[in-house]
């Protein structure tokens, strides 16, 4: 593969991605080239620097993957059974890594962060209110649904 750098005559500049040179005369030729902004076929390639300084050097980018192909990242969302038992999974990372105080979560919460008790993971019920409370004090807590076998 190469790449020329493109002009029409109307002077949008464009590349063009050819087999090699002799697949470009021959779709140049065959006025397969066009311009992608006004379709023109008057279409000639840019001189390069290179050919302007005499050498008769084939002004080409090969289209290498490391420069012409960025990498893409793709998110994978999982969906239904297997995001139900990754967050099982992740229920079961903060049950087993946590110390249950049940219904005093709030008081406990409360006295981690003002530091009079030993700073732990802990995990228990709380209302929303006293979620809200929380929040409110700049506690951070992860609100969570539990599936109801972990109860
Ligand atoms: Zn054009």
């Amino acid at each position: 593969m190469i790449i020329y750098d493109l002009n029409c005559d109307n002077n949008h500049r464009f590349e063009g991605w050819f087999q090699n040179a002799d697949a470009f005369e021959a779709q140049l030729d065959e006025k397969l080239v066009c311009c992608p902004q006004c379709d023109s076929h008057n279409v000639r390639r840019v001189p390069s620097a290179v050919a302007i300084s005499g050498h008769h050097v084939e002004q080409v980018r090969e289209s290498s993957a490391s420069s012409s192909v960025a990498p893409t990242s793709t998110a994978l969302m999982p969906v239904g059974e297997h995001a139900t038992a990754l967050y099982r999974q992740l229920i079961q990372t903060i049950v087993s890594h946590s110390e249950d105080v049940g219904h005093s979560f709030a008081d406990e919460a409360r006295k981690i962060h003002y530091n009079e008790a030993p700073q732990r993971p802990i995990r228990g019920q709380a209302s929303e209110d006293e979620c809200d409370a929380l929040r409110d004090e700049g506690i951070q807590i992860l609100s969570l649904p539990v599936p109801k076998d972990e109860h």
